[in-house]
């Protein structure tokens, strides 16, 4: 489903990806931890090209572009590209005027062109799987963070993205709203979606991950399943940060 190779970004002088190469398969969660720094907010936003890679390739379904200096992509490519994914932020940038059904119709109507009410029948849906169909009406600074994190959740599923990023998705929470978020996440993973998760929660990570990575310095140090880099990291570097996250 993804396939990423090689995949190098500089800001100015700063190397932050450093040849990243990774696959996901179709239905599998892919979870992201590492040191803060380390390039991971930088790679999902590759993925969507919120930001340019200077070199390597991106393959999302059967949208594959290569990168290289001086490259420019056509508009038609980035939009391919982005078609495929959805993102989650860490914080929620919902439209502060519109109301939680307003916010997630947006994109449907102004993206896929559809009409109002079909928009309006797939965000009931969305929005009764994050369990907030009762506030469909509510404003954002009506609703608390995790319910608004709950509705950027529904909004970047309804283009139907073949993958949901998300960045740190809760680490804007209070601790009390994280655990119903992760919930939400939880289920989209138990239904087969495919996600590339970067997170804090380390619990979360060793629950939903098919496989995990982490990061250290624009490079992948370790790659594995849950169990073999959480519990028993290869390199020195990876368990020095696991320790000094535990
Ligand atoms: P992480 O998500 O692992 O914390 P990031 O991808 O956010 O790491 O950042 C990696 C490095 O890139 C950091 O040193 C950060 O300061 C730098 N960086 C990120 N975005 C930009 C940008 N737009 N311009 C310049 N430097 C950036």
């Amino acid at each position: 489903m993804i396939q990423i190779r090689d995949l190098h970004k500089k800001f100015g002088p700063l190397e932050v990806l450093k040849g990243i190469n990774l696959q996901i398969d179709q239905g599998k969660v892919l979870v992201i931890i590492g040191p803060s720094g380390s390039g991971k907010t930088t790679l999902l936003r590759c993925l969507n090209l919120l930001e340019l890679p200077n070199r390597g390739s991106i393959q999302i379904g059967d949208v594959q572009l290569e990168f290289s200096e001086g490259r420019k992509l056509k508009h038609s490519e980035v939009l391919a590209l982005r078609k495929k994914t959805g993102m989650v932020f860490q914080s929620y940038y919902l439209f502060p005027h519109m109301t939680a059904l307003q916010n997630v119709m947006e994109a449907q109507i102004q993206v896929q062109r559809k009409s109002k009410e079909e928009a309006r029948t797939r965000t009931m849906e969305l929005l009764n799987k994050v369990g907030l169909g009762e506030r469909a009406d509510f404003y954002p600074h009506q609703l608390s963070g995790g319910q608004q994190q709950r509705v950027g959740i529904a909004r970047a599923m309804a283009v139907n993205p073949e993958v949901l990023l998300f960045d740190e998705p809760t680490s804007a929470l209070d601790p009390e709203l994280v655990g119903e978020v992760l919930k939400v996440m939880k289920g989209l993973a138990q239904e087969g979606r495919t996600m590339v998760i970067v997170t804090h929660e380390m619990k979360f990570a060793a629950e939903v991950a098919d496989r995990v990575l982490l990061m250290d310095e624009g490079t992948i140090i370790e790659s594995g399943t849950a169990r073999e880099v959480l519990e028993n990291p290869a390199s020195e570097r990876a368990r020095a940060f696991l320790n000094r996250i535990a």
